[in-house]
């Protein structure tokens, strides 16, 4: 019977697209905690840093140099939030723009917001 085997296969075609759209959601919620755990870790960064600098202030031993490495993790965090942006979009199948970092479609062969070529 062609017609329940094709009926068949709609249905699981239906059903794989249904599942691949599923881990697609799960990768993007997965990288958007990432990306919130990072921010947070950043926000402790900052907050340790003023905190650092206001304590040394108030005793009058503020140095340059003692604040560099609580600055260097935050460029890190900025760094990994980066990353995990485009990794989110590359699971949401967007291309971004080399120019002004836009999340374009991924069929898109210019840039939506700026027009430069993808
Ligand atoms: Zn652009």
């Amino acid at each position: 019977m062609p017609f329940f085997e094709d009926l068949g296969n709609a249905i699981s075609d239906v059903a794989k697209t249904v599942s691949n759209k599923t881990n697609e959601v799960v990768e993007v919620t997965k990288l958007n905690n990432k990306v919130s755990d990072k921010t947070n870790e950043m926000n402790r960064c900052y907050h340790d840093l003023g905190k650092m600098i206001y304590n040394k202030y108030k005793s009058g031993t503020l140095f340059d140099g003692d604040y560099v490495s609580l600055c260097e993790k935050i460029t890190e965090c900025e760094k990994n939030i980066n990353e995990l942006k485009s990794q989110i979009n590359e699971a949401k199948g967007c291309k971004v723009c080399p120019a002004c970092g836009f999340s374009c479609d991924a069929s898109a062969k210019f840039c939506t917001k700026c027009g430069a070529s993808l």
